[in-house]
């Protein structure tokens, strides 16, 4: 009898009895296969499956994914608890086993280096080059990396990081012994311009091959006063306004030993040169008759639209203002004339980045603050919604187009970048978490969190 005109006759008893006796047979039939015949039969299976998707349209795969999606929404429905938690452990195991078993083939294998193996292209190490580009962004990324990474879906639109000064970029190329000294040594000469100290609660920092840099606990930025209080070394900041090109080096290189004084005093021109900060301080201290006067750094940049501007390094009007009264903000930066004490920099200032790291932003670019608004992908316009810390350190770090992005050529020194940068990130979501409504509760956990973190 044809099978369609049985189908058509047969009671749905029939019908569950025939399926069942079919699933029977078939359990039995896989019960006794050898695991060979096993593999056979998938490996079978899968030639299968490919061959159809390869002759697939797209309308075909999407038709069918969302065939897929809505079977598995149905199915996830109905189930109760006990299914679900049963298939979320089938879940993990499968995960746990398949990635024991794609490194099991690496197992201690850095101890039993072979030079012949190119171990590059080994199934489990080889990512693939980095030739995926955004089509919003344009970012050159790896095919596992996820489509938001680089600019949130083309929410985030910041401007690129202009070229750095010729002074600085011949010695971060790696291409003569005295740019290979400086970059092995990157750390020490940002420790001479920086213009902020930093602190953690314990920083431990392994050197040799595979550098680490790692911190424990919180991590301070700390300002001094413009000028230093009678018969005390200058420090920071200070040293920009020495007011002596030969003793300013001298003085930078004493207290950084293992840099070399040409570079530093090549390096030392160019900030005063190109730097906003110094060009502007300089000016600012001849404004400022007596010490009750004090230069303000705005925490946040102007709102997008309110001010046009080329270039990311802010211009001289818009960095800072010299005032004499207490007109600024918690979160602003005071600078004074002379003074002992320190002020901690908030980790959202804008001007954070560029004054601890000013061989990674030379010009003094802004980094993250509370004023930028992710744009519509579409249209381009600004829209109400905040840029996160995540997302902005996300952007800056991906390479675009055929530029260098000489942030990520930094080594050490961009190792410890990132590092203060994802403390920031870990901040911000504090705050936003505790700000967030019902955060009388969330507030409770989090502080008992922080604490643990602490302890
Ligand atoms: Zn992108």
């Amino acid at each position: 009898m044809p099978p369609k005109k049985r189908k058509a006759i047969e009671s749905n008893e029939e019908r569950d009895k025939r399926l069942a006796t079919i699933r029977e047979r078939v359990a039995r039939s896989r019960n006794s296969e050898t695991a060979e015949h096993r593999e056979a039969r998938l490996q079978e299976m899968r030639n299968r499956a490919a061959k159809t998707r390869a002759s697939e349209t797209q309308q075909q795969r999407e038709a069918r994914l969302n065939d897929l999606r809505n079977r598995a929404t149905t199915s996830r429905a109905s189930e109760t608890q006990q299914q679900r938690e049963v298939r979320l452990q089938q879940i993990r195991d499968r995960t746990r086993r398949s990635r024991t078993d794609e490194y099991s083939d690496l197992q201690c294998e850095a101890l039993f280096y072979d030079p012949h193996i190119d171990y590059a292209h080994h199934a489990s190490i080889n990512i693939g080059k980095m030739d995926l580009i955004c089509r919003n962004c344009q970012a050159k990324k790896f095919k596992s990396e996820p489509p938001g990474l680089c600019c949130n879906n083309g929410k985030l639109k910041l401007n690129q990081l202009d070229p750095l000064p010729q002074e600085l970029l011949k010695y971060t190329t790696g291409d003569t012994p005295q740019s290979r000294h400086f970059l092995s040594n990157i750390r020490k000469y940002n420790s001479c311009f920086q213009m902020t100290s930093f602190g953690a609660t314990s920083v431990i920092n392994q050197l040799g091959f595979q550098s680490t840099f790692t911190v424990q606990g919180q991590i301070y930025h700390k300002a001094g006063s413009l000028l230093p209080l009678p018969n005390q070394q200058p420090k920071f900041l200070q040293l920009y306004f020495i007011g002596n090109d030969q003793v300013e080096t001298d003085q930078r290189c004493a207290n950084n030993s293992g840099t070399r004084r040409e570079i530093v005093s090549d390096l030392q021109q160019m900030f005063h040169a190109h730097n906003i900060y110094i060009k502007t301080f300089e000016t600012s201290i001849d404004h400022m008759p007596t010490d009750a006067y004090k230069i303000i750094i705005k925490a946040d940049r102007k709102p997008a639209g309110e001010h046009e501007r080329r270039f990311n390094a802010p211009v001289v009007d818009e960095v800072a203002v010299v005032i004499s009264g207490n007109e600024f903000e918690k979160r602003d930066i005071v600078l004074q004339l002379r003074s002992g004490s320190l002020q901690r920099i908030c980790e959202t200032h804008r001007s954070y980045d560029a004054l601890q790291y000013p061989i990674l932003f030379p010009y003094g670019e802004d980094g993250y603050h509370f004023n930028l608004r992710q744009v519509n992908p579409t249209t381009g316009i600004p829209t109400s919604a905040k840029v996160s810390a995540m997302d902005y350190y996300a952007y800056r770090l991906m390479i675009r187009g055929t530029k260098q992005n000489h942030v990520i050529n930094c080594r050490q020194l961009f190792h410890q970048f990132i590092v203060d940068m994802y403390v920031k990130i870990e901040s911000e979501r504090v705050n936003v978490y505790i700000l967030s409504p019902g955060y009388e509760t969330k507030n409770v956990v989090y502080k008992q969190v922080l604490n643990k973190k602490d302890s």
